[in-house]
């Protein structure tokens, strides 16, 4: 059987936003896991209840920048996570913004409004309960699916966080979509997807990599069930662009 390691964990979140160790303690925490490089990537301002505040931005890359090879040797960068808000295609960072952070991932979550509130608060609702009832019906899915693509092809997207998690989208079309526009297609360690939605991602040309989505520093670097989960959905451990063989 082979053996693999983690060589990046591009998702994790620290006190920024809603998570619990600072960003120091997820440096640590990846050096001890071998990583090569942590990103810090806390969810973007627009969500109402836990974003990153704006105001903290130049304190955080300060933060950043010391930490940045300190420990281990291990590289620092600064992400977000930004929030896909509405069918414009819009995230909750736009412009000058992306200039700000290292890199840029994407994902649908509860709580960002945007600019059409009232739209977006309706979209939430019918999406948590289709996740309650445990289906969704197809407009609500094509809806889902049309907002991710856009939001895709209309910015600069390292990753797409937690495909189809709280907002229930064509999984296919998404990942050939991320194929297209050379988004990552990400497999979330926390929130995982069904064998059936990690079978559908692998019948696209996309490039995947695994993310511990850790909210707690001891989590940072997880990868081992989501390799697992992938392998036995027949993706190829080489469309891992953060996993090696050892
Ligand atoms: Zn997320
Ligand atoms: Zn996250």
């Amino acid at each position: 059987m082979a053996k693999y390691r983690m060589t990046c964990d591009w998702h994790t979140h620290t006190t920024f936003s809603h998570g619990k160790g600072r960003v120091e303690d997820n440096v640590r925490a990846a050096a001890t896991k071998g990583l090569e490089t942590l990103g810090i990537a806390d969810h973007g301002p627009g969500h109402v209840l836990y974003g990153v505040k704006r105001n903290e931005l130049t304190a955080m890359r300060e933060e950043i920048r010391r930490l940045d090879g300190a420990c281990s040797g291990v590289r620092v960068l600064m992400g977000v996570e930004a929030n896909i808000v509405n069918r414009s295609g819009k995230l909750d960072i736009e412009g000058e913004d992306f200039a700000r952070f290292d890199f840029v991932l994407a994902g649908y979550h509860y709580g960002a409004l945007g600019e059409e509130p009232a739209r977006a608060l309706g979209a939430m609702a019918a999406n948590y309960l289709s996740g309650r009832l445990g289906r969704a019906g197809a407009k609500r899915r094509r809806e889902n699916t049309e907002m991710v693509i856009k939001a895709l092809y209309e910015n600069d997207v390292f990753m797409l966080t937690h495909p189809g998690d709280k907002a229930p989208v064509d999984i296919r079309a998404v990942a050939e979509a991320c194929e297209r526009t050379g988004t990552l297609f990400e497999i979330n360690a926390w929130h995982a997807l069904d064998e059936d939605g990690l079978r559908a991602a692998a019948a696209t040309g996309t490039r995947f990599a695994i993310s511990s989505d850790a909210h707690t520093p001891d989590r940072v670097g997880d990868f081992e069930a989501a390799l697992a989960a992938a392998l036995r959905a027949g993706i190829d451990v080489a469309r891992i662009v953060n996993i090696e063989e050892i």
